[in-house]
Order: structure tokens, then sequence, then C-alpha cells
């Protein structure tokens, strides 16, 4: 399946192409690079624009100038999972076939009455293919995995374990289909990414292991929240990032990575303060936590009007 020569380490980031960067995602960006940089290892970028009623004209283009204003080169062409939408046709089409996967068209409001998690009521059943979901017979789910940072891990939330959907009822491809089908095709071996996604990850190893694939390694960073259970988010005001202050916001994020940076190296422009970092890259030094709470009055992360 995978298309790329394999690499012994190939990260990525994966942004949704739904708005500007925010502080929030230079985190993910930032310590998604430096753990590629310090394990000497590529770096992709993905534009995971699946989801094309969320994204925005424009978005992706000043994702990709933030990222090169902040020194944070990638390597390769530039994936958009919008061009990718006949291999996701493909693999969902055999797993219907193989009986794998099938037809729902239970609502929301339906699942919200039978508790909330998906029973599988579909399962088995013969359904017409006008205006229902696709999803995944999720067997015998995967609750448990090691992460990078965060240790072993036990995924608790039954939602996590479902039958999950991979391809939605408006036709489009889910989030979970695309980021696991692409991470193999560009054999990305490590994922650094924010631990709002932490609980996907039980849906991620259950299509490695149904398609037989080696499982990446997950490093699950703290997200940045404004408030306990707020991470910042386009949703939750989060302000672009300001790119004359390149510099600034990668001193600020280095912190958040509770990485330090030298007051020397505040002089310095954004190549030299990444060469510093990639030096000092370790994750053991993040909190082996889900979130770190940032100041709301600080500019650089919040807008407050
Ligand atoms: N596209 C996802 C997001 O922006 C991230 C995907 C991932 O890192 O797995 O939240
Ligand atoms: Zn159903």
């Amino acid at each position: 399946m995978s298309h790329y020569p394999s690499h012994s380490y190939t990260g990525r980031f994966a942004p949704s192409p739904s708005g500007p960067l925010h502080f929030g995602s230079l985190i993910a960006a930032l310590a998604s690079y430096l753990d590629a940089r310090a394990h000497h290892g590529r770096w992709l970028v993905r534009m995971e624009d699946v989801d094309t009623p969320r994204c925005i004209a424009g978005a992706d283009v000043q994702i990709l100038q933030t990222l090169e204003a902040h020194g944070l080169g990638w390597d390769g062409e530039v994936v958009y999972q919008s061009a990718r939408s006949e291999a996701y046709r493909q693999l969902v089409s055999d797993m219907l076939d193989a009986g794998d996967a099938y037809y729902c068209t239970c609502t929301r409001k339906q699942i919200r009455a039978l508790g909330g998690v998906y029973p599988g009521s579909c399962r088995g059943r013969q359904q017409s293919q006008a205006a229902a979901s696709v999803r995944f017979a999720y067997h015998s789910p995967i609750a448990q995995f090691t992460d990078r940072i965060q240790g072993k891990q036990m995924i608790h939330s039954a939602h996590a374990l479902e039958d999950f959907i991979v391809r939605r009822k408006d036709g489009l491809y889910a989030y979970n289909l695309a980021v696991v089908v692409d991470d193999i095709w560009q054999g990305v071996t490590h994922i650094v990414r924010g631990s709002d996604l932490f609980e996907t990850t039980a849906a991620h190893l259950g299509l490695y292991q149904y398609w037989q694939q080696p499982a990446p390694v997950y490093a699950h960073i703290p997200v940045a929240s404004t408030e306990a259970g707020y991470k910042l988010s386009k949703q939750n005001k989060a302000v672009g990032l300001d790119n004359t202050r390149a510099a600034q916001n990668l001193l600020q994020a280095l912190k958040f990575l509770q990485l330090n940076p030298p007051d020397n190296l505040f002089a310095h422009n954004c190549d030299k303060i990444l060469d510093w970092a990639v030096g000092q890259w370790c994750t053991d030094k993040l909190p082996k936590q889900a979130e770190i709470i940032v100041d709301k009055s600080e500019s650089t992360y919040y807008n407050q009007s």
C-alpha cells in the first residue's frame, strides 16, 4: 500500500485548512518538526481537506506561508487529501465487498437515544445505499497502546471503540479513514500530534490492524488551553499567527514544549532558533498530561474581542 520508499523515520504535520495557523497548531507543527529533524528523519506536510464544507479557500496557502515564515521547511510535495478520493473510494469499496464495512442509516438522534455509543445496529443488515453512511465493522477494538510521551494508555471511551464511520452520509470520506490511508501511503512511521486526537488512535490502530500494516509510533503532546477543556482552536477564538513576529512565536512555542531558550537566542532568526531546538529536543521533558493552560490575556493566543 505504501507509495514511498521506506525511511526509518518519516513524520508529518497534517493541518486542516479551515483557517489560519494559530499558536495551538504551531505547537503541533513545531513538535513534529523537531522530532523528525532530531531523528534525521523526513518531515511531510499534508493538507487534510477532506471535510470540504469546513475548508476555507486560501487557508492552505496561508498555512504554508506561515510554516515557511517560521522556518519550518518540509520535504517533498504537499499532499492534498482532496486529490486522494479515488484511493479512499477503492478501499471503502473493498471493505464493503469483504463484509468488513456496512451501510448505516441511523440518525444522530437515534444513536443518542441508544446512549450515545453506536451499538452496531446496522451490522449484517442489507441497507440501501442512498443517504447511508458506511461504518467499519470494528470487531476487536484496540483499547490499549503505548504512547511515547504519555506511556501505556487505555482508551476508556466506548465512543472511541465503536464501529466508526469511514464514509459520511454526504459522501465525504471521514478523517479517521483518510488519515490512516495517507499515513500508510506516505510511509509515516512517527506521529507527533496534540492530545485532543488521543482517543481517535483507537480507530486508527483498528485500521492498521485490518490492513496488516505496522502501526506508527504515537506521541501525543499536551494541547494549549485557555481553561480546562477549552483548547485553543478556531472555534475558540484563537488568533492567527502574526508572521512578522515569527521568531518570538517560535520562542514562545519552545517554552510551551518545555525547552528553555537561553537569552542570547532571542536576537536570532528562525533558522538559528530551530537549529538550537533540534539539538535540545527531548520528549521526556513534556508533562504527561493532555493540556497546559496558557494565559488568556496573552495576545498571541487569544482574541479578546
Ligand atoms: N487534520 C487533523 C487536525 O487538524 C490532524 C490529524 C493528525 O495529526 O492526525 O486536527
Ligand atoms: Zn446504523
